[in-house]
């Protein structure tokens, strides 16, 4: 399943497409208004305006807030504006830090695994690019990013824990794999089932009006579960091949 921001504030500033496909690079941030005296709840509001307006030409993918809170901003089909040259080749996360030396709180690491674990399945790597460059592959923290260091950036910073984010990151990736493993199994069971379901099919031809509702209940349950585990799938890119999905429509259709 797609991961389902917890607010969506939409920003025009973005480009139409990646013209070099999506990039397998992530881009971290920290917002750094610069009012040292801001709450949390100050910084993300000043942010997601400064993000809304066409003249700060400003953007990211994301904002996670200081409560775990993921803000979508601009769609990961389109480029967002956070990183000069690196625009068309990293997404960009933003974490609300008000000034300089901020700290980062579990709120935040855990916003940030959560949407990070989405471009891990599509294809980011768990490593952290030293130095990056358009065209590597991994994470990155805009201070480590040539255009950067370019222009003296310096975000997310020292509080940032990046053995934290990267082990946390791979925890939760483990712990989904394994979801769909367990799936696959349940799956390859489904499969196994299909001469049953087939059986079902025949009798319920064959079998008095009771024994049909008996029947149909029992394929109905079958169904279902197939149902969630196909949607399941489907939410981890994955295509399930239904070879029994004609027999189901032959029912259905009664
Ligand atoms: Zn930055």
């Amino acid at each position: 399943m797609p991961l389902i921001p917890d607010r969506t504030v939409d920003s025009p500033n973005r480009y139409a497409r990646w013209r070099f496909g999506q990039p397998r690079a992530v881009l971290i941030h920290s917002t750094r208004s610069g009012r040292s005296g801001f709450t949390d709840a100050q910084e993300l509001r000043a942010t997601l305006s400064w993000f809304q307006n066409p003249e700060s030409r400003a953007s990211a993918h994301w904002v996670i807030d200081a409560s775990g809170a993921k803000i979508r901003v601009v769609p990961d089909e389109h480029p967002a504006w956070h990183a000069g040259e690196h625009n068309q080749h990293a997404y960009g996360i933003e974490l609300t830090q008000s000034a300089l030396g901020g700290p980062y709180t579990d709120g935040h690491y855990g916003g940030l695994v959560a949407v990070c674990a989405e471009y891990v399945r599509l294809g980011v790597p768990i490593v952290r690019i030293p130095t990056f460059r358009n065209g590597d592959r991994g994470f990155a923290g805009h201070e480590d990013s040539l255009q950067g260091r370019r222009i003296g950036k310096s975000d997310p910073g020292p509080p940032f824990d990046w053995e934290r984010f990267l082990r946390l990151l791979r925890e939760e990736v483990e712990h989904d794999m394994s979801a769909i493993d367990d799936l696959r199994r349940e799956l390859a069971g489904l499969f196994i089932a299909i001469d049953d379901t087939r059986t079902v099919l025949a009798l319920v031809g064959r079998h008095s009006r009771e024994n049909r509702a008996l029947l149909r209940a029992a394929f109905d349950d079958h169904l279902a579960l197939k149902r969630r585990v196909v949607e399941h799938l489907a939410g981890h890119g994955e295509e399930p091949r239904l070879p029994e999905a004609a027999a189901a429509a032959e029912l259905e259709a009664r």
